[in-house]
């Protein structure tokens, strides 16, 4: 993953290059640095492992003069995290800085190729293999540093956005792309380059988006100039505006993103609702559906594919499309579809779902159901990132930018859509009964008035999280449309607050996790007042039975539940298939609080980054 800045220009690069670096944090932050070439034209570089702040203390007083750099905020693949695996990393005459996001594949045979030249290497990355390699075709075949990065780019095998500069020029700035995003800020003679757009808001809203096997070159006082690495042809330039303001680029107020990611539920579910419901609540509309009718008509098969968060989003979505359109339906985890070659017509459709739409595996996933022939389909929340500029149609969920690692509103926003799609598809189909998109059409309008009402749960979660802060381990149960909200439950809570955490159907659980039940192991029930909320009764009954504490997520007014947990938090009633996304909120809080009382960084969880653009 990692993230990539880089800026020539007239201002002093330094402060832009770490403001970018603070922005694309949460893509990776194991160790950061940054290359200047200075008023001289010498390249200076400073890396530090940890944080973008360590970087800033360590380059502290020294020379960070220049108005072109580039700099990257590391999530190693190759390496440990330390300060010489840190990029920028150095060719051999440390001439030519290169900072790098992806991986590439075939770096231990380049490397070796390498040192039969000659060539030693400092660091353990694949990087320092594309920055060396770049050198040598330099200097063995006399050409420029562009062509030297073009033919380096030929012999690499991988995925990469790479930025590079050299020592002694100061008015050049090259950068390339296959497979890891790279957005070019074209503004009034300066230009910024990043993994994403969000260093460039404030400064241009012209932006470029490199396309894969393209590679550009940054000149002082020229035009952008864009070449396709396959033919050396200049590439078409498409400038567009992007719509992000600097306001929802920060905390507002919230101690961290990723609290003030689920405050603003209510408000960025109405942004996924609007205009989406139409003609009082009896019709929805999906231009992304309704313009390819035809697909959804004659489907055969869904497969949903996705990872992590979106891959729980998409065991719902499979729920819900069976119920409402009559389509079977696959949930697969895109890592191992893109490598299990899967029977794919062109009357299945592949729905592909990535909060960042630069999720790696998931991209390959819809390559490959592409080639086969599929009608792909995007779920994403980053407009114009690489999923929906490779689907053939989709939906943006719309929730503005998540920048806490841990998805909370991308992940409502997402259930939202997949809800709205099987209503939309099923009217399409006549599988539906005009009452039920009614009903839970009405209930979608409603949602971020009941979301809001369940955040009103805050303050008896943070309450009731001092009391288990320090438990070991956590088992989530859920049944139909609740399981997959046991798991998402689960996975908040692992990654910000380090807790083991199951989620579990809640009938599997006699079948193997029960043994682990003990009065040191509490278990969180997921039991809005649905069909099955009298079988997870008795569920209940076998945890309670073993001396396992458990908090139970029960509708308002629910007695029974009351009864046996040992603690309720009581959630709006809603149609059944939206409880996933009302059920999830007390779920996200009650991670959020044990991790902040464990005193953990929720925002940057250890290990993790936000967006996995490396496979
Ligand atoms: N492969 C490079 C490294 O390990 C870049 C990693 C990334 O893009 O996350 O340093």
């Amino acid at each position: 993953m990692c993230g990539i800045v880089g800026y020539l220009g007239h201002r002093q690069a330094y402060e832009i290059l770490i403001q970018g670096l603070h922005r694309l944090e949460y893509r990776g932050y194991d160790s950061a640095g940054v290359a200047l070439i200075n008023d001289d034209c010498n390249l200076n570089v400073y890396k530090t492992r940890g944080k973008v702040s360590n970087l800033e203390q360590s380059a502290d007083g020294k020379d960070t003069n220049g108005t072109v750099g580039i700099a990257h905020t590391r999530w190693a693949t190759h390496g440990e995290p330390n300060d010489v695996n840190a990029h920028p990393q150095l060719s051999q005459s440390r001439s030519i800085a290169l900072v790098h996001n992806g991986t590439i594949e075939n770096y231990s045979v380049l490397k070796k190729a390498l040192i039969q030249h000659g060539y030693s290497f400092e660091s353990d990355t694949d990087t320092e293999v594309l920055v060396q390699l770049i050198e040598f075709i330099k200097i063995t075949n006399g050409c420029s540093t562009l062509d030297a990065v073009t033919e380096a780019l030929h012999q690499v095998e991988g995925a990469y956005a790479i930025a590079v500069i050299e020592d002694g020029d100061p008015d050049t700035l090259i950068v390339a792309r296959k497979s890891s995003p790279l957005v070019i800020g074209v503004g009034d003679g300066e230009t910024f380059i990043a993994s994403d757009a969000t260093p460039i808001v404030g400064f241009t809203d012209k932006v470029v988006y490199l396309q894969d096997d393209e590679i550009a070159v940054i000149r002082r006082g020229k035009p952008l100039q864009v070449l396709s690495l396959k033919d050396n042809k200049p590439s078409k330039i498409n400038i567009q505006t992007l719509k992000l303001s600097l306001a929802q680029l920060e905390k507002g107020g919230y101690d961290t993103f990723m609290l003030k990611e689920i405050f603003e539920q209510p408000a960025t579910l109405r942004d996924c609702l609007r205009g989406r419901i139409v003609d009082d609540c009896n019709r929805v509309v999906l231009s992304g559906v309704e313009i390819n009718k035809d697909k959804f008509l004659n489907a055969r098969r869904i497969v949903l594919v996705a990872c992590g968060t979106s891959w729980h989003a998409a065991l719902i979505g499979k729920r819900l499309i069976q119920e409402m359109c009559g389509i079977p339906v696959e949930v697969e985890y895109a890592s191992e579809f893109r490598y299990s070659n899967p029977c794919l017509t062109k009357d299945d459709i592949v729905i592909s779902i990535s909060q960042s739409g630069e999720t790696a595996d998931t991209l390959a996933a819809i390559q490959l159901a592409r080639e086969k022939g599929a009608f792909v389909y995007g779920i994403c929340n980053v407009v114009g990132a690489s999923i929906p500029r490779n689907t053939d149609s989709g939906t943006y969920i719309h929730v503005g930018p998540e920048i806490g690692v841990a998805s909370t509103k991308a992940f409502t926003g997402q259930v939202t859509v997949l809800v709205l799609l099987a209503l939309c598809v099923g009217q399409l189909r006549g599988t539906i009964l005009p009452q039920t998109v009614h009903d839970v059409a009405k209930a979608l309008t409603e949602l971020p008035e009941t979301i809001e009402k369940t955040l009103r749960l805050d303050s008896k979660i943070q309450e009731l999280s001092r009391i288990f802060t320090y438990a070991h381990n956590f088992l989530y149960l859920g049944r139909g449309y609740n399981y997959p909200t046991a798991l998402e439950g689960a996975l908040k809570l692992k990654e910000i607050s380090y807790i083991h955490a199951e989620g579990y159907p809640a009938a599997e659980m006699k079948h193997g996790p029960i043994a682990l039940i003990d009065h040191e192991m509490p278990s969180v029930i997921i039991a809005p007042s649905d069909s099955l909320y009298d079988k997870i009764i008795s569920n209940v009954q076998q945890v309670k039975a073993r001396g396992g504490s458990v908090i139970a997520i029960v509708s308002k007014g629910n007695r029974a539940m009351a009864d046996i947990a040992d603690y309720c938090l009581e959630i709006p009633e809603v149609p059944e298939c939206l409880s996933p996304i009302v059920a999830s909120i007390p779920l996200q809080l009650l991670a959020y609080h044990i991790a902040v009382n464990k005193g953990k960084n929720v925002d940057m969880p250890r290990n993790l980054a936000k967006s996995v653009t490396v496979e």
